[in-house]
């Protein structure tokens, strides 16, 4: 847990509620937009290379939404384990979809935030789908809070399988919201225009002539 994390607790006592302060500035837009498969696809990717979020936020969504992230039924589908079963609950395998917010625990966190009026209206069938109607229907200033909650969930996960870690859940979330909004004001104050930029100079870069520039 990074030092600077201990900033964010909001009282002598070291309780934070999820529904505490925090999230009560988080809007939640109604009314609820549907979307097509196309829609939903192009809304994650837009995020993942244009929108405001530090690189290894885009990086573990884009790995989530490839369904490349390292959850045990991708590691059994690839011969590295056997056992597709969840390694925290053991009842059900763990895809993606089952790790992020359907895992007791994690379905908790979930239900005990500002998020889970909305969540519970949302596909279930696949993460993917999931992800895209959320950000289709949370406002732009709870889209990164909200996918702040994803990768803390993700690191929480990893921290509880791997050494026994049981941090206060909330501590790791409200951290994780402060680096994506530290990072989004950081962005706004030098005027970097996200990587967006490096992502159009990629599409339109060609290789130079071999040999050229090489040492
Ligand atoms: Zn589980």
């Amino acid at each position: 847990m990074p030092d600077d994390l201990m900033f964010w607790w909001p009282n002598k006592n070291r309780v934070y509620s999820v529904r505490s302060g925090y999230w009560l500035g988080m809007r939640i837009q109604p009314p609820v937009v549907e979307m097509g498969e196309d829609q939903g696809a192009s809304i994650i990717w837009r995020m993942i290379w244009t929108v405001e979020i530090p690189p290894k936020l885009s990086h573990f969504l884009w790995r989530a939404s490839t369904n490349i992230l390292a959850v045990r039924s991708n590691l059994a589908h690839r011969h590295y384990v056997q056992d597709p079963l969840c390694e925290l609950c053991k009842e059900e395998n763990e895809t993606v979809n089952h790790a992020l917010l359907e895992c007791g625990w994690a379905k908790n966190l979930w239900a005990d935030s500002v998020f889970f009026p909305l969540l519970s209206l949302a596909p279930a069938e696949s993460f993917t789908k999931r992800l895209a109607w959320m950000l289709q229907n949370l406002d732009k200033a709870a889209r990164g809070k909200f996918l702040a909650m994803l990768w803390a969930i993700w690191y929480m996960r990893n921290l509880r399988v791997f050494d026994s870690e049981t941090t206060q859940p909330s501590v790791v979330i409200v951290g994780m919201t402060k680096i994506v909004m530290d990072y989004e004001r950081y962005r706004k104050e030098v005027g970097f225009q996200s990587h967006k930029h490096s992502v159009e100079e990629a599409r339109t870069w060609t290789a130079p002539p071999y040999g050229c520039g090489e040492d």
